[in-house]
C-alpha cells in the first residue's frame, strides 16, 4: 500500500483513552458516512472493551442517504450499540446525541451518577465542527488539513451529562488496503503520506460501479453504460481532457486531473456518494485479515521465536 503517515499523537491519544476508559460509561465513534468501515478504528474496540457505543455518520450531507441507512440498520443489529447520521454543522445535534448516549447506558444520571461519554475519530471527520456546535461557540479549532492535535477537553451538555474529547487518532497498520485509499479520498490522511494519481484511480474504481451516472454528469463523458467496464486510467484521462488539464502536445496532466477528481468528491460536486456498502467492507476485511494472519505467520517462522518486547503494530 503506497499510503504511509507517521501518527504523531497515536500513543498520546492511546494513554488518554485509556486512562479515561474505566470512567467511561459510553464511547462515541465518530465515521465519515461516506466511508464508514474505513474510518472506523479497528484498535478501538481494542481500547475500550465492552464499553456501550454509538457510532455518529457524520457528513451525512455528503453521504448517499440510502447507503447511510444500510449502515445504520448495520450498526444498530450490533449488541450494545446504537447509530446515528448527523451532519456535524446541524443546529442541533445535541438532543439526540444526548437521548442515544442515555440510551445506552439507562442506569446512569442525576448528579450523583453523571452520564461520562468519551468521543473519538479520525482526523478531519468533523469532532472540532461537532464540539464547537454543541457548545455553540468557537471552542475547539477546526481545519481542513488532518491532524489538528487538541488537548483533551470536557464538555457538560447538560448537568449530569459530560463529554470528553480526545485527539484525532489514526491506526499505525491499514490492513484493509482499499481503507487506506478511501481515507486519503477523504481528506483524513496528510497530503504528503500518498500519491494524488494513485488514490484517484482507486476512487475512480470504487466510484464506476456504483456511480457512472454521476461521473458521466460531472465530466460529461459518453456511454454511461461502458464506464463500469472501463479501464481507471482511461477515464482519468478522459476526465483529465474534459476538464481541461493537459500538458504541451496535447498530453493529458494525469496528477491534475486526479486532483480534479479528489476534490470533486470531497466537496460532493460528484454528488452524494458512499464508496462502500456493510457487506462489502466486511468482505474486504474478512479477506484482510486472512492475508494480515498468513503474513504474520511467515514472518514468525522467518525470524524464529523472539520473546519480550511489545512492538508497534501489537496493539
Ligand atoms: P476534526 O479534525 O475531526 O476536528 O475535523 P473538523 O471539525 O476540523 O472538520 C474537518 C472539515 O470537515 C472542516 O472543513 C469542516 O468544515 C468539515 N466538516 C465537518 N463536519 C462536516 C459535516 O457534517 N458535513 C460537511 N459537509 N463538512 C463537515
Amino acid at each position: 500500500m503506497a499510503i504511509q503517515w507517521f501518527p504523531g499523537h497515536m500513543n498520546v491519544t492511546k494513554k488518554a483513552i485509556i486512562d479515561r476508559i474505566k470512567d467511561t460509561d459510553v464511547v462515541i465513534e465518530m465515521l465519515d458516512a461516506r466511508l464508514p468501515g474505513s474510518s472506523s478504528n479497528p484498535l478501538l474496540s481494542q481500547l475500550t472493551g465492552h464499553r456501550a457505543r454509538l457510532k455518529i455518520l457524520n457528513k451525512q450531507d455528503l453521504a448517499d442517504p440510502n447507503r447511510t441507512d444500510a449502515w445504520l440498520a448495520w450498526y444498530n443489529a450490533q449488541p450494545s450499540t446504537r447509530a446515528l447520521a448527523l451532519d456535524a454543522g446541524e443546529k442541533a445535534p445535541a438532543q439526540r446525541l444526548i437521548q442515544a448516549c442515555r440510551a445506552l447506558a439507562p442506569n446512569r444520571g442525576g448528579m450523583d451518577k453523571p452520564l461520562r461519554v468519551l468521543i473519538c475519530g479520525i482526523p478531519n471527520v468533523g469532532k472540532s465542527t461537532l464540539m464547537n456546535t454543541l457548545v455553540g461557540r468557537k471552542a475547539a479549532k477546526t481545519g481542513d488539513e488532518a491532524g489538528v492535535t487538541r488537548i483533551e477537553q470536557r464538555i457538560n451538555l447538560a448537568d449530569d451529562f459530560y463529554l470528553f474529547d480526545t485527539p484525532g487518532m489514526l491506526w499505525p497498520k491499514i490492513i484493509v488496503e482499499k481503507g487506506g485509499y478511501h481515507l486519503a479520498a477523504s481528506g483524513a490522511v496528510g497530503r504528503n503520506a500518498y500519491d494524488d494519481e494513485e488514490v484517484a484511480l482507486e476512487l475512480i474504481e470504487s466510484l464506476k460501479r456504483s456511480y457512472a451516472h454521476l461521473l458521466a454528469d460531472r465530466y460529461r463523458l459518453d456511454d454511461v453504460d461502458a464506464i463500469p467496464t472501463r479501464h481507471d486510467e482511461l477515464l482519468l484521462e478522459d476526465i483529465g481532457r474534459k476538464r481541461g488539464a493537459m500538458m504541451s502536445g496535447g498530453r493529458v496532466n494525469m496528477a491534475k486531473a486526479a486532483e480534479i477528481i479528489i476534490n470533486d468528491f470531497r466537496s460532493a460536486a460528484l454528488g452524494r456518494i458512499t464508496l462502500e456498502t456493510p457487506e462489502e467492507f466486511a468482505a474486504w476485511l474478512a479477506r484482510a485479515k486472512v492475508l494480515e494472519a498468513e503474513r504474520r505467520a511467515l514472518k514468525a517462522e522467518r525470524d524464529g521465536p523472539r520473546k519480550g518486547k511489545q512492538t508497534r503494530k501489537d496493539w
